[in-house]
């Protein structure tokens, strides 16, 4: 038996270096992992600029006290630069984020002068009052967004705003999939007794997108051994990854076994994890490969705990695991201590604090757990049966 950490540790020993950089248009860059570092090519914002609205004047011109009436000297809408330099008695109508004239270092918003005809008459001020400065928000050369980093809408805009319209970005990871076993059919097409429609493709090819990778779908292969082998040698060629599910248990366990000791390199782990079954993990040529267990909550849980991960590394991200939090449970949770249990969990906020009750049964063939949950409730190896009250770790989903 192998814990789920020390699985983890030697999948990602095992990836030695990202894919491959590529440039993208900005605007197709979302949930692509930044392969540079990529640093503001100017200050932003680029110069002084007004915070408001009003008038641009020099500090010397604020009245310490009382009123004073000051000159319009210009009218500058958003874009405009005002070409002269303010002298003694003049302002200039600004807009937001118009840059600050010369001879200009503070801003009366317009709700507080009285606009008189082509002049304007303002009180006291603090000097310097609704001026943005030139690199207040980042300065030139500084490193705005590391590499390693999934790009999100916010990521795209701050980018976009220093004027890039591509990015470096890992070239998405490409996944095979496949599923296995003559009982399991593709739906759409009639449903024979004992057969049973294929979950696993859909949730794998939605969960490895999700994640930033290419899916490359080769099927159902039913329980033949001819047949296997030539799909994952095909399979083999075709991506960094190749993800397989059903036929690791006893049975068809052998072929893939077979297969892959002809074609590869396999080992199969008892992971002291639950719901968990044997994990296959090996190599078809340069392609890692993942003997997911069949049974659709089993294979989905393995996916989060080790395909992803591996996803992740491949696609270049830094952060490699999802963010747990504590949550209090609700109801007792049975618990067997020396192996790390999953239960699918409803994850709540409720009176001040955040809890957790499973979803019900709890079998891993019973995908509509993943259906009505919205966490994994992880259960630590060391830890023993739950009791209601206490305080359990969960990863939302
Ligand atoms: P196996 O590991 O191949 O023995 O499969 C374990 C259980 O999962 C069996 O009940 C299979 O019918 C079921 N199963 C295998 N593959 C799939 C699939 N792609 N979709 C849904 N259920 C599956
Ligand atoms: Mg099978």
């Amino acid at each position: 038996m192998i814990s789920v950490r020390d699985g983890q540790n030697q999948i990602l020993a095992q990836i030695a270096r990202p894919t491959p950089p590529e440039l993208v248009p900005v605007g197709a860059a979302r949930g692509r992992v930044l392969a540079e570092d990529l640093r503001a090519p100017f200050d932003v914002p680029p110069t002084d600029n007004s915070a408001v609205d009003g008038y641009a004047v020099g500090s010397a011109e604020v009245p310490a006290a009382g009123a004073r009436e000051l000159d319009v000297v210009a009218d500058l809408p958003a874009g405009a630069v005002f070409d002269g330099a303010l002298g003694p008695g003049q302002a200039v109508r600004i807009m937001t984020g118009a840059p600050m004239p010369r001879g200009a270092d503070t801003v009366y918003p317009q709700e507080t002068v009285e606009r008189l005809d082509g002049r304007v008459r303002v009180g006291s001020i603090r000097k310097g009052a609704n001026v943005r400065m030139r690199g207040e928000d980042i300065q030139a050369g500084t490193v705005v967004i590391e590499g390693g980093t999934a790009l999100r809408p916010q990521e795209l805009g701050l980018i976009a705003s220093l004027g890039r319209c591509q990015v470096l970005v890992h070239r998405r990871p490409r996944a095979v999939l496949l599923s296995t076993g003559d009982e399991v059919v593709e739906p759409g097409s009639p449903r024979k007794p004992g057969q049973i429609y294929d979950a696993n493709r859909f949730t794998l090819a939605a969960s490895i997108v999700e994640a930033g990778g290419e899916v490359i779908d080769l099927g159902i292969v039913p329980d033949a051994r001819a047949e296997l082998r030539a799909r994952l040698l095909e399979a083999g060629a075709l991506g960094e990854i190749v993800v397989t599910s059903g036929g690791v248990s006893v049975g068809v366990y052998d072929f893939v076994k077979e297969v892959l000791d002809e074609i590869g390199a396999i080992d199969f782990w008892q992971v002291a994890m639950q719901p968990g079954r044997p994990l296959a993990f090996g190599r078809i040529g340069s392609a890692h490969f993942f003997g997911l267990p069949g049974n659709p909550v089993a294979s989905m849980l393995a996916y989060m705990l080790f395909v992803r991960p591996a996803i992740y590394k491949l696609a270049g991200r830094r952060r490699l695991f999802h963010e747990t939090y504590a949550a209090r449970a609700t109801e007792p949770m049975s618990k067997k201590k020396g192996r790390r249990e999953f239960k699918r969990g409803v994850l709540r906020f409720r009176d001040g604090a955040w809890e957790v009750r499973t979803t019900g049964p709890q079998g891993s063939g019973i995908l509509s757990s993943m259906v009505a949950g919205n966490c994994l409730v992880v259960l630590e190896e060391e830890r023993g049966d739950v009791a209601a009250g206490e305080t359990v770790l969960v990863e939302p989903f």
